[in-house]
């Protein structure tokens, strides 16, 4: 009877070392930096409100001023169908029907236009 000298063991395969990673750095991947200027302000309305100047770079309380619009004069009209002519001039007179003009009182630039219409 032989005596096993050997065990049957199949050739080591020796534990392989990780190769080294040719990419041995991680690519450091820089997303460009995107600044995005929100500006969460409140849209405008028809009084001073506050508002980002793009002329002088800065956030204003705007200075308002009424000026006739499309409302201003679809009023007149309403009253014009409904033959009310001597009141034809009121919305004229009337803030509350003109649009609003938004200015920077510092330096005095047409910033936005509330327009009731
Ligand atoms: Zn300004």
């Amino acid at each position: 009877m032989e005596m096993p000298c050997s065990t049957e063991r199949g050739p080591l395969v020796p534990q392989a070392p990780t190769p080294p990673n040719s990419k041995g750095f991680v690519p450091v991947v820089q997303n460009p930096v995107v600044t995005t200027v929100t500006q969460v302000l409140a849209p405008p309305t028809d009084g001073p409100s506050m508002m980002f100047c793009t002329f002088c770079q800065r956030t204003i309380t705007s200075r308002t001023s009424f000026e006739i619009g499309l409302m201003t004069w679809a009023v007149c009209g309403g009253l014009f169908l409904l033959g009310c002519f001597p009141c034809m001039c009121i919305p004229c007179c009337l803030d509350s029907c003109k649009d609003v003009m938004h200015y920077c009182p510092h330096c005095n630039r047409l910033l936005q236009t509330y327009k009731r219409m």
